[in-house]
This record gives C-alpha cells, structure tokens and sequence, in this order.
C-alpha cells in the first residue's frame, strides 16, 4: 500500500507475529515473547525448562489512530527440576501485570485520562465498562490512607467529604476512612 507506515510496537521482550484487524475494526497483534526461561514462583531459581505455552491472552493496549489495539500473546511456562512435584510458573513480561487485561502502557494512559474526567466519562470516551476502569485504579494507584503522614485533619468541606467518599467507594477503598477520621 502507498500510504501504509511501519512504527515499532515499542514493547520490550516481543516479537510480532501477525498484524490483523478483527470483525470488529479493531487491530490485534499476535506477538511472542523471545525473553527466555523465568525465575520458579516456589523456590525463586531461574528456570529454563520450557514446559509449553498456556491459553493465549488478548490484553488491551494503546489505540492506533483512534482504532481500539489488543496485543495477543501465548504466556511461556517453565518447570522446575528441582520443586517437589516439579510445579510450572507462567513467565511475565514486563509490560504486563498478572490478572490484568490491558497493558501497562494503556493503564497508565488511562489514568491520565481520568484527570478532571470521572470513571464514567473516561468509560464512555475508551468505548470500555466502569468497572474496568475500576480495576485499572485498583492496580495502578494506592487507596489505603496513611494516617501516619497527617499530623492534624483540616475540617473538610461537603464538597470534598462527598467527592472523597466517591473517589474511595470507586477505588474499592473503605468507604468509612474518612468518617473514622482521627481528628
Ligand atoms: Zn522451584
């Protein structure tokens, strides 16, 4: 094609294997990782005995020209020759957080969305739910409060103590932070 460009995926340990666009007009790219072997999740020794690859994974990611981008990829798994039982761990890409269905460049894209925007704007802006905004939240950014970092608390606002309330029921923190308040 004339005016077709080629611009790096820009995501360490990958190859690329297959470029596609689905039913849906959404690109996906197949990759495979070239790192080799990962460290044992029992006794924490590197590993190198490949034991195969598990069910292929499509993880949200950066769009391209506004066309939504999902990189597929099949997890390496090694055993361990030393482990009773000899157990096998999934190896993890840096790019990418366990249990997570976006990348960690499209988390942190997110989250700059969400300034002076609320979940269900950015929701509605990223064509995705609610709840995985939530989720992207509760991943990327601490919602415990650490009490020991305040001397004294400054008498809230309604304003603040409801958008307060709001920003921790939606971040899955404890709702009552703000009302056991020691102050
Ligand atoms: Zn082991």
């Amino acid at each position: 094609m004339d005016n077709s460009i080629q611009i790096p995926l820009d995501l360490p340990d990958v190859r690329v294997l297959k470029v596609s666009k689905t039913k849906e007009g959404d690109w996906l790219i197949r990759v495979e990782s070239t790192l080799k072997g990962t460290n044992c999740r029992k006794c924490g020794r590197k590993l190198t005995q490949f034991h195969g690859y598990d069910q292929a994974i499509r993880l949200r990611h950066l769009p391209i020209f506004e066309q939504p981008v999902f990189i597929e990829l099949r997890p390496k798994r090694y055993k361990c020759p030393d482990c009773r039982g000899q157990p096998t761990t999934t190896q993890r890409l840096s790019w990418h957080d366990l249990r997570s269905p976006n990348t960690k460049p499209y988390e942190q894209w997110l989250l700059k969305l969400l300034v002076n925007s609320t979940i269900v704007d950015v929701a509605k802006k990223l064509d995705t739910s609610e709840e995985r905004v939530t989720g992207v939240i509760e991943r990327r950014i601490a919602t415990k409060v650490n009490w020991e970092k305040f001397q004294r608390i400054e008498i809230l606002g309604i304003d603040e103590i409801a958008l307060s309330k709001r920003t921790s029921r939606l971040c899955g923190a404890h709702n009552n932070a703000l009302d056991t308040s020691r102050s």
